[in-house]
């Protein structure tokens, strides 16, 4: 690890004001951007401690959603009984990430900028990761791939985000609110992380001086949910394949619906030809049949992780299926 300057923020303008220096960066909970720091990955010349700012509430918001402050940490909005009550989908989804004492440190806006899981950028031995070093190469896309992305890769990297928080944020259409010294503003979920193109080493739309503040969750319309993740092992692994999905059943047909897919993309993976194959329909196996096959139409597998295609298609009918029952 290479030596960095320390200093603690004792306001959100403080913050924000720190982050004008391009060489600074955020510290939170540290679950992430400290390994990277240690594995010299990442080497930023000066660290901003936001912690003891007062972003760490949970506050219902007065059209019947959620405001949810960026430092949060993951177990505490994940049993946060509200939370639990009225969004069991981001509950769930959290409660399958990580592990216990990970999640009672990372914090919502930490997760948010979780980095691939990728080995060759977490390994340093490899000089090809055009995520680690623009130019570079790419070490996976002829290397051992299979964890990596199905949907939405190029050329120059293959990556998947691995953060299973932000599968259901992406589902429950939540809005992030960021700040920094030019003024405040808000990003669409959808429109927060990027798909890598010639540019991988960017993961979201955060400009380098803007602080997340929060997300804020639009009231709750589904009437059955189901988050599934298929991993390796049965904790404290990554998703190879996740689901999150959400019906809205009226009069015996779904009205509304929403299927994010995580552990297939650089970025959660919306699939929208499924929720339009959902759409007035009643849920019956034909009906999810076709959805799960619209949600891995397109796909690209590389040489290891063809597996994932199939994987996701029946992981999108078994959600699906679990959020029917429950509807
Ligand atoms: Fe680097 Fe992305 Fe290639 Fe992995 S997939 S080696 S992160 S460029």
């Amino acid at each position: 690890m290479q030596a960095f300057d320390y200093v603690r923020a004792r306001s959100v303008d403080d913050a924000v004001t720190a982050l004008r220096d391009p060489s600074t960066r955020c510290l939170a909970g540290g679950t992430n951007l400290l390994d990277l720091m240690k594995g010299d990955i990442e080497a930023p010349a000066r660290l901003v401690d936001i912690n003891r700012l007062p972003l760490n509430a949970v506050t219902p918001t007065a059209d019947g959603g959620l405001r949810i402050g960026a430092l949060v940490r993951n177990s505490d909005l994940a049993n946060h009984r509200y939370v639990r009550e009225r969004y069991p989908l981001l509950s769930r989804a959290m409660l399958a990430g990580a592990s216990p004492q990970l999640r009672n440190m990372a914090t919502v806006g930490g997760n948010l900028l979780q980095r691939t899981r990728c080995y060759y950028f977490y390994d340093t031995a490899y000089a090809a990761c055009n995520k680690r070093h623009p130019g570079s190469g790419c070490a996976a896309r002829d290397g051992y791939n299979r964890i990596h992305a199905i949907f939405g890769a190029s050329p120059q990297c293959v990556a998947t985000n691995p953060s299973d928080m932000n599968v259901a944020l992406l589902a429950l259409d939540a809005i992030v609110d960021v700040k920094s010294a030019r003024g405040a503003r808000v990003i669409p979920f959808a429109a927060f992380h990027r798909l890598p193109g010639t540019t991988p080493e960017r993961d979201t739309n955060l400009e380098r001086d803007e602080l997340i503040v929060g997300v804020t969750l639009p009231p709750p319309r589904f009437t059955g949910v189901e988050y599934l993740k298929v991993r390796d092992r049965a904790s404290y692994a990554f998703a190879l394949v996740s689901v999150a999905a959400g019906v809205r059943v009226a009069d015996g047909r779904i009205d509304d619906a929403r299927i994010a897919m995580g552990g297939v993309a650089h970025k959660p993976w919306r699939a929208e030809a499924a929720e339009r194959a959902l759409i007035g329909h009643r849920i019956d196996p034909s009906v999810i049949a076709a959805a799960s096959e619209a949600a891995v139409a397109g796909a690209t597998p590389l040489r290891d992780n063809a597996f994932k295609v199939e994987l996701a298609r029946r992981t999108v009918a078994r959600a699906l299926q679990n959020a029917g029952a429950i509807a």
